[in-house]
């Protein structure tokens, strides 16, 4: 089983990702895809007069604030347009793929973080009824049902916290809680980079292959939300996968390359 996370960068082809996954899946792999939604958030957000807005946490990390309404909008692009067009895009293909998000069926659990520690000109302070959360676990034995059936599963990142309330989670965080509970052996993150580069944007420091233990170096190695796909990858190293591949989402055949280890591969 393969998770294969895309990323909402320009330059990635839902097309080309779509024929990939329908080739493996035509060879028999099961694939499970996650998308992320933050992009088409901020632009739709704009639109409709509520801007997103970022905030940095204490320990480093840029996050978006995600007020009720926000969640709303993230709702409505992330579960609403982005899932169904990249349905749509594998269905065309003759993938049978099934979109849901977290929220159904409590398929992803998180814990609401309802205060976060933020820091601003310099000064920390509490930011209250934010919609985030981090995800504490993933119902694999649905998401396997789905799969036996003959579906793929498509997932939109939203989780849900024990009260009930959706919440907006990473996507990336997403994809390797979901690669851990349904026992994936490769977690595959497309972006619209080549993998991870030592020195950033030099494509020439790109990092071919990252050791287990590499990984807190390689953390200091990215900024901003790269970050969070190397937490990724060590949260589904944790949880038995084999093997986690930063990937360029660009090329003509974006997963067979990531199969055959151009990326950043993490094992
Ligand atoms: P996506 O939306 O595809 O998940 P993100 O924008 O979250 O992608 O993360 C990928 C981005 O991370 C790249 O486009 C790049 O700008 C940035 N980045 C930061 N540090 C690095 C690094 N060391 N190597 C590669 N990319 C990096």
């Amino acid at each position: 089983m393969i998770v294969v996370k895309i990323g909402g960068a320009q330059g990635v082809s839902l097309d080309l990702i779509s024929q990939d996954i329908a080739s493996l899946t035509q060879q028999g792999q099961k694939v499970v895809v996650v998308h992320g939604g933050s992009a088409e958030t901020n632009e739709i957000s704009e639109k409709l007069g509520h801007p997103a807005r970022f905030v940095t946490s204490v320990s480093g990390f840029s996050s978006r604030y995600t007020d009720r309404q926000t969640l709303e909008i993230f709702a409505m692009v992330a579960n609403g347009r982005i899932n169904t067009l990249l349905v749509e895009c594998l269905q065309k293909k003759g993938v049978n793929a099934f979109g849901l998000c977290g929220v159904d069926g409590r398929v992803m659990e998180a814990h609401r973080k309802e205060a976060i520690r933020i820091v601003e000109n310099g000064k920390q302070r509490m930011l209250r009824d934010d919609y985030t959360g981090k995800i504490v676990s993933v119902n694999g034995v649905l998401l396997k049902m789905l799969i036996e059936a003959g579906l793929t599963p498509v997932v939109a990142p939203l989780a849900v916290s024990p009260e009930g309330d959706a919440v907006n989670v990473d996507a990336d965080r997403a994809a390797a809680m979901v690669a851990g509970a349904i026992g994936a052996e490769q977690l595959i993150l497309l972006t619209n980079v080549p993998g991870l580069m030592r020195d950033f944007p030099d494509e020439g420091t790109l990092i071919p292959h990252i050791p287990r233990g590499g990984l807190e170096q390689a953390l200091s190695f990215a900024e901003g939300r790269m970050k969070k796909k190397v937490l990724g990858a060590s949260e589904a190293l944790d949880q038995g996968v084999t093997k986690v591949i930063f990937a360029d989402g660009r090329t003509a055949h974006p997963l067979f390359d990531a199969i055959a280890g151009k990326g950043t591969v993490i094992s």
